[in-house]
């Protein structure tokens, strides 16, 4: 089953003790889409400036990612810039310019109409509402976003909020958003804000998917995904969206959505996340192979499998 995808293309300029990397492709629906392409079929909507190239282009095409819905705009590409130099886990912002996103219209594809599986990559949350209420026969919906836009555009995220199934957000961006310190807390009052079920990543610690009480309050214990544990992490970058890529990615090549199978792309995604830091950028995941990711999956099995 596809899945469309509207989030940042972008550039990134990024520093990490590794090293330094100007101006690479980047951006979370670039990552989302490379990852969730080694499970199912990806199609992209998102702008880009006429500093995307025919090398930028061949990364989608590679992986058969469907960039019907990649428009050109006259103008520069979004471009963030960030380091991790003092934490590993979380970025430090220095420069966010949205450029050709700060005057987007997002035009559906008809090709993309029959999308069963929708994901609201990280980007300005009026685009994503406008997606989502383009695409109201979806079976499933996600998404994401950031500080950037939790701190400044907090009465459209929470329009967006409404309209999801599953929102994947970091522990700090979600202590932010509920603003409570307590992440189990937290996570409660985000669930009351409209999705029913709420994947915290941890970076280099894992996932914990926090689910909204059903009535009977059966099936709602959290259940935590560990990462695993890496002897040299070169770029965290887009290691959360890879991580909601291979989780989605993953449900959408199910033939049902069963809670074992949202536990099992819990893995998937921490899977898809180790790969990314590996390298810089999105070098590691256009690489891949679904061996190389099928071993690794079953590494995570017995990192913590008792008996
Ligand atoms: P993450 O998975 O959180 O490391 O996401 C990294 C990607 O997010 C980078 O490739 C950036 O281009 C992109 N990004 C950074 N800031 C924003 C923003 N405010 N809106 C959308 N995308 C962003």
């Amino acid at each position: 089953m596809a899945i469309t995808v509207v989030g940042s293309v972008a550039f990134d300029s990024i520093e990490t003790p590794a090293g330094r990397r100007e101006r690479c492709l980047g951006g979370a629906a670039t990552y989302f889409s490379l990852a969730a392409s080694y499970f199912t079929d990806v199609r992209v909507i998102a702008v880009v400036g006429e500093d995307f190239g025919t090398k930028e282009e061949g990364v989608f095409t590679a992986r058969n990612i469907d960039m019907r819905g990649i428009e050109r705009a006259s103008g520069k590409s979004f471009f963030w810039e960030g380091s991790y130099l003092e934490n590993l886990n979380e970025a430090k912002t220095h420069a966010t310019e949205l450029n050709v996103f700060g005057v987007f219209e997002p035009k559906i594809p008809d090709a993309y109409r029959d999308s069963e599986f929708l994901f609201l990559a990280n980007i300005d949350p009026v685009l994503q509402r406008r997606v989502r209420e383009a695409m109201p026969q979806v079976k499933l919906v996600a998404g994401d976003t950031m500080n950037y836009w939790i701190k400044d555009h907090k009465p459209a995220l929470l329009e967006v909020l409404k309209g999801l199934d599953v929102l994947l957000i970091n522990d700090t961006e979600t202590r932010m958003l509920a603003q409570n310190s307590n992440l189990v807390q937290a996570a409660r009052s985000v669930l009351g804000m409209g999705p029913r079920m709420l994947v915290v990543k941890h970076g280099e610690y894992g996932a914990t998917a926090f689910h909204r009480a059903s009535k009977d309050g059966v099936g709602t214990k959290p259940f935590r995904a560990p990462a695993l544990p890496l002897e040299h992490v070169v770029d965290p970058t887009g290691a959360g969206d890879s991580f909601a890529g291979g989780f989605f990615g993953y449900l959408a090549s199910q033939p049902e959505l069963t809670p074992a199978t949202f536990r099992r792309a819990m893995f998937y995604g921490s899977v898809m996340g180790s790969f990314t830091v590996e390298r810089f950028g999105t070098e590691r995941l256009q690489e891949l192979s679904r061996r190389e990711i099928d071993e690794r999956f079953h590494l995570f099995r017995e990192l913590t499998h008792l008996d």
